[in-house]
């Protein structure tokens, strides 16, 4: 049986980037930049005024001050959007608006609170150095610069950089289609009849949202029956998956015919159960590009299981550079006592802040008991070869929702 780390480096090495996909800017939130994005012009394209006021050659008002006031004849205005028609000459100005191109000749705005103005002529009291109060040509960007590296996240800053820099649409990584399969007579759907005993598919429903959250874009294939005509069928419409997730049947029990059925349909298993608690019962396979993942039936297993195996892979094929959720060290607070030889993945709510956190778990750990997720925070990690962890020590988890983080309100709010 393989270890976590030895079963996480097969499955990782297994998975190569999707294609590319041109799309829309606004599509582009949070996908992953599939090239190296250049600026096609200079922000700003010719240098403007940051003031209201008026621009004119610093060199003319070089000896201004109160006593001894500078005056300028103004030549024409310019509001914001429209174009100099003139050059400045000396002894000239422009009345120029914020934004608007500063015109030929001209170094330098000054502020209109620092003028007076009457009619045509602005006196002026003070120097101003060359260049003050102008934004100059490329100042943000330069024509040619590197504004989104490949593997970049897209935000909205990226959003309105490549708009101001001429890109509509661009390329990105795409997104995988992920089959959903559940397997189990014992399961309906939600609407299916309760008072028959049987349990409604809440894996179909859980891997779902998982798919979703990390860039996926899952396919419900709805449930199979434990025979194996009803199992061919359903993995025969997951064919054109780039990833195929089913839960249950996989374990050695009488009724998991899962693995026999997947080889049938040409899929290599080579990976089979993984040394860990909860989520043992596993299989990993590939088919081509296409990645197989039988995960346990249990609700906490198949969730666990997608966590550290599954979540990686749609994160490095849809181009994203960190795969994995963000760990902390935490002190524990109780006592844990497990066997040798699993690597144990423990449901955890994380409390405290950067100063130091700390965890205890979310009650009983049985692997059908999805309480214990949704009040989960964190996943706590221990080692393969640890028997016993005390309260007090520092153990690894790994967060699945750092919201915890978030403090009531900003400190520096005085409501
Ligand atoms: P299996 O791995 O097929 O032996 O399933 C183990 C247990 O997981 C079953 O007894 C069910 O209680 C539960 N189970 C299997 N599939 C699902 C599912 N899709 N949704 C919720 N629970 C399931
Ligand atoms: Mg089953």
């Amino acid at each position: 049986m393989k270890t976590v780390e030895e079963s996480l480096k097969h499955i990782l090495d297994s998975a190569v980037p999707l294609g590319l996909e041109k799309i829309s800017i606004l599509q582009a939130l949070g996908r992953v930049a599939g090239e190296d994005i250049r600026s096609q012009r200079s922000i700003p394209p010719r240098d403007n005024s940051a003031m209201d006021g008026y621009a004119l050659r610093s060199e003319d008002i070089d000896g201004a001050s109160r006593q001894n006031p500078v005056a300028v004849h103004t030549v024409e205005h310019i509001p914001a959007g429209y174009f100099p028609q003139k050059a400045i000459g000396r002894g000239e100005a422009a009345r120029i608006m914020t934004g608007a191109p500063v015109p030929e000749g001209a170094d330098v705005v000054v502020k209109i609170e620092d003028v007076d103005v009457e009619g045509d002529l602005v006196q002026i009291f003070e120097p101003s150095p060359a260049g003050e109060h102008v934004r100059a040509r490329g100042e943000d960007v330069i024509d040619g610069e590197l504004i989104v590296p490949r593997g970049t996240v897209i935000g909205p800053a990226h959003i309105g950089m490549l708009a101001s820099t001429g890109h509509a649409s661009i390329p990105v990584y795409q997104r995988p289609l992920v089959a959903v399969i559940a397997t189990g007579d014992e399961l309906i759907d939600i609407d299916g009849d309760a008072a028959s005993g049987k349990i409604v598919s809440s894996n179909s429903y859980s891997l779902y949202g998982q798919i979703l959250q990390c860039g996926g874009m899952p396919m419900q294939l709805g449930i199979a029956k434990d025979n194996i005509n009803d199992l061919l069928a359903i993995f025969k419409a997951a064919e054109r998956a780039d990833i195929i997730i089913s839960s249950g049947g996989v374990s050695v029990g009488d009724y998991d015919y899962v693995k026999g059925v997947v080889s049938e349909t040409g899929i290599t298993l080579e990976i089979e159960n993984v040394a860990q608690r909860p989520g043992k019962p596993f299989a990993f396979g590939t088919k081509g590009r296409t990645l197989f993942f039988g995960l346990p039936g249990n609700p906490v297993s198949a969730m666990m299981s997608f966590e550290q195996f599954v979540r990686p892979v749609i994160r490095k094929i849809t181009g994203h550079r960190d795969l994995f959720r963000k760990t902390i060290r935490a002190t524990l607070e109780e006592d844990i006592k497990k066997k040798s030889g699993l690597t144990y993945f423990i449901r955890g709510k994380v409390t405290g802040h950067e100063k130091g956190f700390n965890v205890a778990t979310t009650g009983d750990q049985g692997s059908g008991i999805l309480k214990s997720m949704v009040l989960a925070n964190g996943i706590i990690v221990l080692p393969r070869d640890v028997t016993e962890v005390k309260k007090g020590e520092k153990v690894t988890v790994q967060l699945i929702d750092d919201s915890f983080l978030s403090s009531p309100k900003p400190e520096y709010l005085p409501f």
